[in-house]
């Protein structure tokens, strides 16, 4: 629990320092993308080529960088948790088509939720976004291609294996995101958690997605576990807490279960 805090204080940390940078290197990037724009514009067709060229570049490098603090703002401004009742089967089969696009061809996608799993207590915008931030990793972790298998199951914690689930006894049900893929050696292992830790080159990682899905999940009342084998691949196993009132839905909570994206 000490950990969790403590992981807790520095993405705290973290995101508002981040938040300040992005926001004040979005302000510059602007004054950078005005400028290079209106140089173009004045570009007439007695310049050299090469000037032309060096301000395109110039401006797909301000564009990237723009999208790069896009995704540092959304990252420190984390949405509040909106917690619902959500069925998995039906969250995951809802992100299939998501998830074909966003992972290229040579990954094999399989989905495997069986009806019975229990309904869990989550916000679904943010699981939607920790499932696919996995699935980017597992995809990643595999240049070549391979498979990816996305699973979900009941499972119950009980007091003895409170410590190593690192949650409390109870009712869970155990998202996996298992990949084929390169890996992870110890040293890797012990950071992953760690915002901006990424190994992967500049402008591809940022280092945060893994941080993300922590910070949900502890906030969610779960947890995140890591199996990973240098050469074999990984999985990745979300914790989530069943829903206490998942039992019998009355009839008139029906419009209430549409899934999300309304
Ligand atoms: P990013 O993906 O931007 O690097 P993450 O926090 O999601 O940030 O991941 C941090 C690092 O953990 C990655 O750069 C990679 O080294 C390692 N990693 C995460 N998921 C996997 C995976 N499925 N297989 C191998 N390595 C992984």
């Amino acid at each position: 629990a000490e950990d969790a805090l403590r992981q807790a204080q520095k993405m705290e940390a973290v995101g508002q320092l981040t938040g300040g940078i992005a926001h004040d290197f979005n302000n510059l990037l602007t004054i950078i993308t005005g400028s290079v724009d209106m140089a173009l514009r004045r570009l007439d067709n007695s310049a050299d080529p090469r000037v032309g060229r060096a301000l395109d570049n110039a401006m797909r490098g301000a564009e990237r960088a723009a999208a790069l603090t896009q995704r540092l703002l959304a990252f420190s401004r984390r949405q509040p948790l909106d917690p619902r009742a959500v069925e998995v089967p039906r969250l995951l089969a809802g992100m299939s088509d998501l998830l074909t696009r966003t992972i290229t061809e040579a990954v094999a996608i399989a989905i495997e939720a069986p009806d019975d799993v229990w309904t869990i207590e989550a916000d679904p915008h943010q699981l939607e976004n920790a499932i696919l931030n996995l699935a980017v990793n597992a995809r990643d972790a595999m240049p070549q291609g391979g498979s990816l298998t996305i699973a979900a199951g009941n499972r119950q914690v009980a007091a003895h294996q409170s410590d190593e689930s690192h949650v409390s006894p109870g009712d869970y049900v155990a998202i996996t995101v298992s990949d084929n893929g390169t890996g992870m050696d110890a040293d890797t292992l012990t950071k992953v958690f760690d915002p901006f830790f990424t190994t992967k080159e500049v402008g591809k990682g940022t280092g945060l997605g893994l941080s993300m899905v922590y910070g949900f999940a502890k906030q969610s009342g779960g947890s995140v576990l890591i199996d990973s084998a240098l050469g074999e691949g990984t999985t990745v196993t979300l914790l989530l807490m069943r829903s206490v009132q998942s039992a019998e839905p009355p009839a008139d909570a029906m419009d209430e279960r549409e899934p999300f994206g309304s």
